[in-house]
């Protein structure tokens, strides 16, 4: 099977960091079920604690607070499914331009709780305004305020400590789809953002782990009934070895935050300017000042319709990701770009960089680009 030889897509996922891989190999072995009061399960309890207490430490929360799931969809729709269900939630606001995780359980779960569902207020480029945003809270009881903090598509950054403190003034809670920023952002989970989600193949760690953060003794109720395990919250033997490499991934990538990051944002800036040379025409559909600096999603103007430059590219080696959903073979543009009525015309690429691309993997794209539109 072919390999893509430049990997330009970490907004998907992202490779395992060999930090994580080593934490996991070291894992392999402690076997014992978590529950078990012998001492081979205890070995395993004592294990995910300390691991609990690391990753809690990192997002300035209580390891009471924190709970192992196996990704980000799961923490979502664990919290979206108890706050209408024994909450008491009778109001989400949320926009048209979450992941799919939001918005269909959201759909899933109007069919059998009574709630209504507000759009925010958001502009062109899917900024969010506070100032919009605050009159939707006032003297709204339970209501609950979800919201992505960084868009897997655009980049887009939410004011996210704005956003948590408005929250908090109104006594409303606040769900922080917080997938794509953890372990890229330094985050503070402790005020007024009363639950986040995270995945772990997003910072280098392995798929199927991810958390749920739950600020305060909150009401939640768990999605996943059985053995009573996450402190009755997430039943199901606990995954020790995605545990480990997830907590250790996120350990790596704070550490190493101060280098990474401005690496990433060079990576990001040289490609885009890059592009400006090639096409001066160029749609640059993220806010470059209020980005997460890793995600780049640009519309490349459409010369020869169907002539998706996703696929030139990928034949050429180069992984990157579509502004499309390809269902029944028709090319629609993505539900986000719907939402922000991007301009025909366009194809859009999403480039999203890692702390393991290079320079010269970016100059290397810009060659290819430059190629096949000589073509
Ligand atoms: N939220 C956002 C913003 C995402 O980008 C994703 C994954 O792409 C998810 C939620 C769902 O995460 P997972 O597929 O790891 O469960």
């Amino acid at each position: 099977m072919l390999r893509s030889e430049i990997y330009f897509d970490n907004a998907a996922t992202t490779p395992l960091h060999p930090e994580a891989r080593a934490a996991m190999a070291e894992v392999f072995d402690l076997f014992g079920n978590p529950t078990s009061i012998h001492a081979e399960g205890r070995r395993s309890r004592v294990f995910i604690e300390e691991c609990r207490a690391r990753a809690a430490d990192l997002l300035r929360l209580q390891p009471s607070e924190l709970f192992f799931t196996s990704g980000g969809t799961e923490s979502i729709q664990t919290v979206l499914t108890s706050a209408v269900r024994d909450m008491g939630i009778e109001r989400i606001i949320t926009t048209p331009l979450e992941h799919p995780a939001v918005l269909k359980n959201i759909e899933h779960l109007q069919k059998y709780f009574r709630f209504d569902t507000i759009y925010a207020p958001f502009d062109n480029l899917g900024r969010i305004d506070p100032d919009g945003l605050e009159p939707l809270l006032k003297d709204q009881p339970n209501t609950m305020v979800v919201l992505m903090h960084a868009n897997n598509e655009t980049g887009m950054l939410l004011p996210l400590n704005r956003i948590a403190s408005l929250c908090f003034q109104n006594d409303v809670l606040f769900l922080a789809d917080t997938v794509q920023t953890t372990g890229k952002l330094r985050l503070n989970l402790s005020d007024g953002v009363s639950f986040a989600a995270a995945s772990a193949h997003k910072f280098h760690g392995p798929k199927g782990a991810g958390m749920l953060t739950a600020k305060g003794g909150s009401r939640i109720q768990p999605l996943i009934l059985g053995g009573g395990q996450e402190r009755n919250l997430r039943s199901g033997t606990e995954n020790i070895i995605g545990i480990a490499g997830m907590v250790k991934a996120l350990e790596v990538a704070i550490r190493d935050i101060d280098q990474t990051m401005p690496h990433i944002e060079f990576l990001r800036n040289r490609m885009v300017n890059g592009l400006v040379e090639i096409f001066p025409d160029l749609l640059i559909f993220t806010d470059l000042n209020h980005s997460l600096y890793s995600i780049l999603n640009v519309g490349f103007p459409v010369k020869q319709p169907g002539e998706m430059l996703i696929y030139r590219l990928d034949i050429h080696g180069i992984a990157v990701s579509g502004g499309s959903a390809c269902s029944s073979g028709a090319n629609h543009p993505s539900h986000v770009l719907e939402a922000l009525k991007s301009p025909p015309g366009y194809d859009h690429v999403r480039f999203s960089f890692s702390r393991f691309n290079t320079i010269d993997e970016v100059e290397k794209c810009l060659d290819t680009i430059r190629h096949l539109i000589e073509q």
